[in-house]
């Protein structure tokens, strides 16, 4: 069954709602702005390319009452001030999705001023926030190292999840590389925890959520560019995925 269509994220949705998850955002979990008696999703999305895809899904969530947290690559075919401006407008929070050391090569000063500088370009739309390490799986270089030099809070950041989100506390799980268990493309985006999940598609995740056998604080990133509206849409994606993760295989051996 054809999996990463909008119709299963409507149901992953609609079941979230329907065993009463409250949906807050990023600032809202790091501002204690929630229900703490509730339990609670955090809907972020990494928004790596194609942001239109971002905005249909934005739209979607938006059409559910739902809110969300969108953080933006500052590259050339992502970051598009329009789509950005109608996210924000649909209600959603925006972050920084940064990747400064890998694109200055491990170049730490030359990284803080990328850093710096992309921010200022999303504060002309929202202020931002929080970050959040955008892991290029081609670059040896993990921009979170950034951080060992210098400090992200200096800059009015609440957070970075992978150093301020306690991931035995708070359920996390990616569909990065366009699969829920793809441990081999999926580098970087990994965290330390206690929880022991596997799913290997969507349904298997709103299953356990209808099992109640989800903790009650979730943290779920999906990267909307994976999803898709129509059937032709998904064909490709589909096709376009399967060569880049060949592709990653091979540089990562
Ligand atoms: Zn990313």
């Amino acid at each position: 069954m054809k999996d990463f269509t909008h119709n299963t994220y409507k149901e992953l949705l609609e079941t979230l709602k329907k065993q009463n998850y409250q949906f807050i955002t990023v600032e809202e979990y790091f501002t204690s702005t929630y229900n703490d008696s509730k339990p609670f999703i955090i809907m972020r999305h990494d928004v790596d390319r194609r942001p239109n895809s971002s905005l249909e899904m934005a739209k979607l969530e938006k059409s559910m009452g739902i809110k969300a947290t969108y953080y933006f690559r500052i590259i050339y075919q992502t970051f598009k001030p329009n789509i950005i401006k109608e996210i924000i407008n649909l209600g959603h929070e925006i972050g920084y999705h940064y990747e400064s050391l890998a694109e200055t090569n491990g170049d730490y000063e030359k990284a803080i001023k990328d850093f710096e500088l992309n921010l200022d370009r999303l504060n002309k739309f929202y202020l931002i926030k929080n970050i959040a390490m955008h892991g290029r799986p081609t670059s040896k270089w993990d921009s979170r190292l950034l951080w060992n030099k210098y400090d992200y809070k200096k800059y009015g950041i609440l957070s970075e999840p992978y150093f301020d989100i306690d991931f035995n506390e708070v359920f996390y799980t990616t569909d990065a590389g366009r699969a829920w268990d793809n441990e081999a493309i999926n580098l970087r985006d990994k965290v330390d925890t206690k929880f022991d999940f596997s799913f290997t598609h969507t349904n298997d995740i709103i299953k356990a959520l209808k099992n109640k056998e989800l903790p009650n604080k979730i943290m779920i990133n999906i990267h909307p560019e994976h999803w898709a509206k129509t059937n032709i849409e998904w064909y490709k994606i589909f096709i376009v995925r399967k060569m880049k993760n060949f592709i990653k295989k091979l540089i990562i051996g």
